[in-house]
């Protein structure tokens, strides 16, 4: 990405990638920023066991292969829960008339930061049967230009609230 911030193309990864990091919930216990984890492993990190904790209550849980309870089972992908234990996601707030604004970490919103202040979108190199990226699947109020400021805005605030 320029400083100016003039262009940007798409680096064409996926939602699902930024499991791969950290995602950031909000502790069932404490209402406190907790997070949730993959476990090391070979399998996509989006499917791996993870592990929840919340550095503020201490709480923790399990999802996935050797948990049980609730957490064992699928993976929802979208909106502004998480995927795995289905908690509201930390990262999250109203923006341009009733929508929510959401991302799943810090690696999710630089990438949704540097799209929406960029005056030059690219698609990036598309392979053939290429897949859909992350950027091509935002909802038509995230790409309007009008609605720049505003998200930038949003972006900023909840940048602030990273732990
Ligand atoms: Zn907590």
């Amino acid at each position: 990405m320029d400083a100016h911030r003039d262009r940007f193309r798409d680096p064409r990864g996926r939602l699902t990638d930024f499991a791969g990091f950290d995602v950031l919930v909000v502790c069932p216990r404490c209402g406190g920023c907790a997070v949730s984890r993959p476990l090391p492993g070979d399998a996509p990190a989006l499917v791996r066991p993870r592990r929840l904790t919340c550095p503020g209550c201490g709480r923790t849980a399990s999802w996935g292969a050797g948990g049980d309870g609730p957490h064992r089972g699928g993976v929802v992908v979208g909106g502004d829960v998480d995927p795995h234990f289905r908690l509201p996601l930390w990262l999250r707030d109203s923006c341009c008339g009733g929508h929510v604004l959401w991302a799943w970490n810090a690696e999710h919103l630089d990438v949704l930061e540097d799209y929406v202040a960029a005056r030059r979108r690219e698609r990036g190199t598309v392979a053939a049967g290429g897949r859909t990226s992350m950027l091509e699947k935002l909802p038509t109020w995230m790409k309007t230009a009008k609605n720049r400021d505003e998200l930038g805005r949003t972006l900023r605030r909840l940048r602030a609230t990273l732990p």
